[in-house]
């Protein structure tokens, strides 16, 4: 897997002060993408352990909430299998700490939904590892920059615990906008 940024003390995308990693290739190609660079699956730098280790020492600081997961997208199934064992480990080492992520798919008709082309053997358990999922395409003719963490009116910014809890797609209840 490649990605094009590591960005630390991120204030933008999600809770609190957080560790975000931009992850290349996308096949959606939304038109007006803001970052058409990153649906390039080589764009950027490997992930190698280092950037792991990276990611951690972040993650150790008590200041750092969580690990926001960007694109590209997360969920095309080739950069889904490499996250899982990161998100797996982050899960069991940090348990108090918060995991995001963004994809351009949707939860329900998409990511849960056998035969769609980004449901395969490791998204269950991907998504498993996830607080917060913000899901849906970016689409130009429902941007509206007042939005708080999303483009367009049609992303959701979905709470992933009370989602499996209530098993109903439940929005994250301090959104502001
Ligand atoms: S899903 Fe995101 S990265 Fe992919 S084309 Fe759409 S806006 Fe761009």
């Amino acid at each position: 897997m490649h990605y094009g940024e590591l960005k630390k003390c991120d204030i933008a995308n999600g809770t609190g002060v957080r560790v975000t990693l931009f992850v290349s290739g996308c096949t959606n190609h939304c038109p007006d993408c803001f970052q058409p660079q990153t649906w390039d699956f080589d764009y950027g730098k490997e992930f190698t352990g280092e950037t792991k280790a990276e990611i951690f020492a972040e993650l150790d600081k008590p200041f750092v909430n969580g690990l926001t997961v960007l694109g590209g997208e997360p969920f095309e199934p080739r950069n889904q299998r490499e996250l899982l064992p990161l998100l797996r480990e982050i899960r069991e080492k940090y348990p108090h700490k918060t995991i995001w992520c963004f994809t351009g798919f949707r939860l329900d008709d998409e990511l849960l939904t056998d035969g769609s082309y980004p449901r395969c053997e490791v998204t269950d358990a991907l998504l498993a590892c996830i607080d917060v999922l913000v899901d849906g395409r970016f689409v130009r003719e429902l941007k509206d920059i007042s939005l708080q963490f999303r483009g367009s009116r049609n992303q959701r910014v979905i709470d992933m615990n009370k989602t499996r809890q209530t098993r109903t797609i439940t929005i994250w209840d301090q959104l502001r906008r």
